[in-house]
């Protein structure tokens, strides 16, 4: 689970490709949230009688989703007939829009909700050929958001990179036109800050490998991590785990030569839709939940567990909550997000352009970790809401096996952009166990996903979705930019999210 949250993050880091996207300024409405917000405790436990009052409709979402559901129906159409979703990309769009259709055929209003990628990507062929010592050909990936080579190719000796500190680069003076190599740990090992992709072109490689140890030569989606515009400069590319080590074991003993080659391009502005949809509330309608989930994948596979499932299970939710027949007492708004997968894009030009309403927001529920069985919520952070949310969970979770809520701060996915302006998120924790074996990887397919779990998983958003709506207070108050910092100070996180812009302290 801790490798599935750390390349989680990594991801988030990445957002050198995402080229100059607008960064939201979370301070600024969030520090116009009262006084009395700004406490990080300012939670009430709900008192007994108000959850029993949800337990009814609990019951009965849970029934209509295990015993109805069509959560796996709904993913694979998603991922089989959908195909893999690259933000940006033809498919993706096709998605939003059967997404909007399928909210609309619960009876659930749906609309698209575009923003500004700065830079398309397309993949494109890569290929890598070993021509020195001896030949052999090599499974390659190029990284997302990086360009492609010559038509010839690329060739060039290969130059394994260790120590990837952005002073131990910067002394180099062996890379020139040569083909830089490094282990994804060591990229890891270097921080945050490190970008080694940027660096090593910036030292002269004409290429970069990293060698990314996943199993059976299985090739990683990601996309390149810089610190500015453009940041990656150079064609960059994944090779597998297997094949990967023959070349740092050859490179070891001696001359290494590769031919690279890549077609991958970078492209002009796009409007990219979130899709946007919502049960209106009864009595406190002004007030919302919103439930979400990103649609967009990496495109080597058809992204089934991410986040085909949390699209799906969002899905759900709205279908069966549609399906009681009596509104929420708040509104329950539900988006599958663009761009999470090249920095949280689609969430991040949301709370921009929803700032204005977000003092309405009670609370944001993300499911972004896989369809293993739910085991309960994470709060990132906030005691106050782990407090609130117990009783809560017990009650009416338990029965899912999703009633641990815990608050580790996370911040590496969709709910980021709402926590950093001080609205209560909880994020779907699961068994995330098998996950590394398929995230963003190749193997990322439904036949991977189990129907029970990720029913449960349905449930448990859509139960809790409808609790937290139904509460005749909210379940936390929104809290101000200081209570947002003391929580952030120290977290692994902070750098990333000073750098991408996310953040200012
Ligand atoms: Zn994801």
């Amino acid at each position: 689970m801790r490798n599935a949250r750390f390349s989680a993050l990594f991801g988030l880091a990445l957002l050198a490709c995402d080229q100059g996207a607008p960064a939201p300024a979370p301070s600024a409405s969030a520090s116009a949230v009262s006084s009395a917000a700004a406490k990080p405790s300012g939670a009430k436990t709900p008192p007994p009688e108000a959850i029993d009052a949800a337990r009814d409709g609990a019951r009965r979402l849970t029934g209509e989703i295990l015993v109805a559901g069509q959560a796996t129906k709904t993913l694979t159409e998603l991922t089989d007939f959908a195909g893999p979703r690259l933000t940006g990309s033809d498919v993706h769009a096709r998605a939003a829009g059967w997404a909007a259709e399928r909210f609309r055929s619960y009876g659930v209003d749906a609309t698209l909700e575009p923003f500004t990628l700065d830079h398309t990507w397309v993949r494109g062929e890569a290929r890598a050929k070993m021509v020195a010592p001896r030949e052999q050909v090599l499974r390659v990936a190029a990284i997302g958001w990086t360009p492609g080579t010559p038509a010839e190719g690329v060739r060039g000796e290969v130059v394994k990179v260790d120590d990837l500190s952005p002073d131990a680069v910067a002394k180099r003076t062996d890379l020139k036109g040569k083909i830089a190599f490094y282990d994804a740990a060591a990229g890891r090992k270097a921080g945050w800050t490190a970008h080694p992709p940027y660096r090593l072109a910036q030292a002269g490689a004409a290429a970069v490998v990293i060698h990314w140890a996943r199993p059976f030569n299985a090739l990683f989606g990601t996309a390149c991590k810089g610190p500015k515009e453009a940041a990656c400069s150079v064609p960059v590319f994944v090779m597998g785990s297997e094949d990967g080590a023959v070349v740092a074991r050859l490179a070891d003993a001696g001359p290494v030569t590769l031919d690279l080659a890549s077609t991958a391009s970078v492209g002009g502005p796009a409007q990219v839709p979130n899709v946007v949809a919502e049960i209106r509330g009864g009595e406190a309608a002004d007030e919302m939940v919103v439930v979400g989930a990103h649609l967009d994948s990496w495109d080597l596979a058809t992204g089934a567990q991410d986040n085909g499932s949390g699209s799906a299970q969002v899905l759900e939710a709205a279908r069966a909550i549609r399906a009681l027949g009596t509104p929420p007492r708040r509104t329950i708004r539900f988006v599958l997000w663009a761009g999470e997968e090249e920095g949280l894009l689609g969430s991040r030009a949301y709370v921009k352009a929803h700032a204005a309403e977000l003092d309405r927001v009670v609370a944001y529920l993300n499911t972004d970790l896989g369809a293993g069985a739910p085991v309960g919520w994470d709060a990132d952070g906030r005691d106050d809401l782990v407090d609130a949310m117990k009783p809560v969970a017990k009650s009416l979770l338990a029965g899912l096996g999703a009633d641990v809520v815990h608050a580790k701060i996370r911040c590496d996915t969709d709910h980021c952009p709402f926590w950093l302006e001080g609205i209560p998120t909880l994020n779907l924790d699961v068994d995330a166990s098998a996950y590394e074996d398929i995230h963003h990887l190749a193997s990322d397919t439904v036949d991977k996903v189990k129907d029970h779990p990720l029913a449960d998983g349905a449930a448990a958003v859509a139960v809790t979705a409808w609790a937290i709506a139904q509460l005749p207070e909210r379940i936390a108050p929104r809290i101000g930019h200081a209570a947002i910092g003391k929580h952030l100070k120290g977290a692994d996180v902070l750098p990333m999210l000073i750098e991408s812009g996310m953040w200012k302290p």
